[in-house]
C-alpha cells in the first residue's frame, strides 16, 4: 500500500454550524442603539482596562475595541473624577457605554447625567430605599437599563450562611432580591448576569434563573484567567449557555488586552453558527509531511486579514498529501508543498504560487473575495 493510502483524511466541517437549541424568549431592552434580547443578535461586549480617569488612553482603547467589532463597552467608575472623565469619553466615542458602579448611588446618578447608556449596579448594595429610588427615577427618566450583576465572589454574607457556599441557588436568590427591588419601583429595563469563576456553577445558575424571569441575560465566566486558559474556560462555559439559548450579550473576561476578549467572543459565536465576523481560518496542525514554515504563513495571513469583517472559509494546509482535499472544500485555500503553494478557489485549482508569493498573493486573493 502506498503511503498516501494510509493517511486518514481530516474531516473538517466547512458548512456553517447551527446551534442546538432555540434562544430563550426574553423582553428586549436597548443599550444606546443596541438591541438586547427579544430575538436580537447576541451582542459582544468588553470592558476597558485603563484608568477611566485617563481620558486619552480610555478613548483609544474603546476605539480599538470598536475596530474589533465590540458593540458595548463597560467602564469602572470608582469616584467623582472618573464620572467627570466619563462625560468627556462619551463625547469622543460612538460605542454605548455602561458605567460599573459599586455602592455609591451618587456616582450612579452623576453618570446618568453624563449620558451613560446603561448602569451596572446592584440596587441592594446601595443603601436605603430612598437612595435606590433616586437612581431608579434618574434611570427611568432617561430610559437607561440597569444590569444586575451577581458574582459568586461577592455574595451577601446572609446568603452564604443560608446556603453554606456561593452555590448557583444562592447566586440566583441574590439576583432575584435585586430584581425585586427594581420591579417594586416599576423599573423593567433590566439585564441580569450570574457569574462564577467556574463553568458548571455559572451554567447551573443561569439555568435556574431562566425559569424565573424573562429579562435578557449577560453571560460570561468571570475571572477566567489569561489568554489561553481563559479562552478555553470561557469557550466551554459560553458554548454551553449559548447552546441552551441562555445568553443575549456575552463577555469573555481575560487577563489580556480587551481586544482579545472581543476576538474570542466572536470566535465562540461563529463556532456555534450564531454570528459571523471575519474569515474562518482552517489550518492544519503541521506534521512531518509539511515542507514549508506553515506556522509563519498562517500567523502572517491571519494578521493581514484581521481587519476583514466578512465570513469566508479559508484553508491553509501544509502539504500536498492531505492539503488539496481540504483546500478544495473551503471558499479559498492553499495547499503548500516544497517551494510552492497551489491555490484553490471554490474547489478548483486557480493559481500556482512560488513559496515567497504564498503570503502576499493568497492574502490579495482573499481580500478580493471579502472586499477589504
Ligand atoms: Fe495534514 Fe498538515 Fe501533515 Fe499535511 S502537513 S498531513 S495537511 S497535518
Amino acid at each position: 500500500m502506498r503511503e498516501r493510502d494510509t493517511i486518514i483524511p481530516c474531516n473538517f466541517q466547512y458548512s456553517k454550524p447551527k446551534p442546538f437549541f432555540p434562544r430563550r424568549k426574553t423582553r428586549q431592552i436597548k443599550i444606546g442603539e443596541v438591541a438586547i434580547g427579544g430575538g436580537a443578535p447576541i451582542v459582544v461586549q468588553s470592558m476597558t482596562k485603563t484608568d477611566t480617569r485617563d481620558i486619552e488612553r480610555t478613548v483609544s482603547q474603546i476605539k480599538k475595541l470598536e475596530q474589533e467589532g465590540c458593540e458595548i463597552v463597560r467602564l469602572a467608575v470608582p469616584d467623582r473624577e472618573a464620572v467627570k472623565a466619563l462625560g468627556e469619553i462619551k463625547k469622543q466615542v460612538s460605542l454605548p457605554l455602561v458605567a460599573d458602579i459599586h455602592f455609591d448611588y451618587r456616582l450612579a446618578i452623576a453618570c446618568l447625567k453624563k449620558g451613560v447608556d446603561a448602569l451596572r449596579i446592584n440596587p441592594g448594595n446601595i443603601g436605603s430605599r430612598e437612595k435606590v429610588r433616586e437612581v431608579v427615577r434618574a434611570a427611568k427618566d432617561r430610559a437607561v437599563p440597569i444590569r444586575i450583576g451577581v458574582n459568586s465572589g461577592s455574595l451577601e454574607k446572609g446568603l452564604l450562611r443560608k446556603y453554606g457556599k456561593a452555590s448557583p441557588e444562592a447566586m440566583v436568590e441574590s439576583a432575584l432580591r435585586h430584581v425585586r427591588i427594581l420591579e417594586d419601583m416599576d423599573f423593567p429595563l433590566i439585564k441580569i448576569s450570574l457569574k462564577a469563576s467556574d463553568v458548571m456553577r455559572t451554567v447551573e445558575a443561569y439555568k435556574i434563573m431562566a425559569d424565573k424571569v424573562d429579562y435578557p441575560f449577560h453571560a460570561g465566566i468571570t475571572e477566567s484567567g489569561s489568554l489561553i486558559p481563559g479562552s478555553v474556560k470561557s469557550s466551554v462555559g459560553l458554548s454551553m449557555l449559548l447552546n441552551l439559548g441562555l445568553a443575549d450579550t456575552i463577555r469573555v473576561s481575560l487577563t489580556a488586552p480587551p481586544e482579545e476578549e472581543v476576538r474570542v467572543g466572536f470566535l465562540i459565536l461563529s463556532s456555534l453558527g450564531l454570528r459571523f465576523r471575519g474569515p474562518n481560518i482552517i489550518s492544519c496542525p503541521i506534521c512531518a509531511r509539511c515542507e514549508v514554515d506553515l506556522l509563519k504563513i498562517v500567523t502572517e495571513i491571519e494578521k493581514r486579514l484581521s481587519s476583514a469583517k466578512d465570513y469566508i472559509d479559508v484553508a491553509i494546509m501544509g502539504c500536498m498529501v492531505n492539503g488539496p482535499g481540504e483546500a478544495k472544500e473551503a471558499d479559498i485555500g492553499v495547499a503548500c508543498g516544497r517551494g510552492v503553494g497551489v491555490l484553490f478557489k471554490k474547489g478548483r485549482v486557480y493559481r500556482r504560487l512560488k513559496e515567497q508569493e504564498i503570503i502576499p498573493e493568497f492574502v490579495k486573493e482573499v481580500k478580493k473575495l471579502v472586499g477589504v
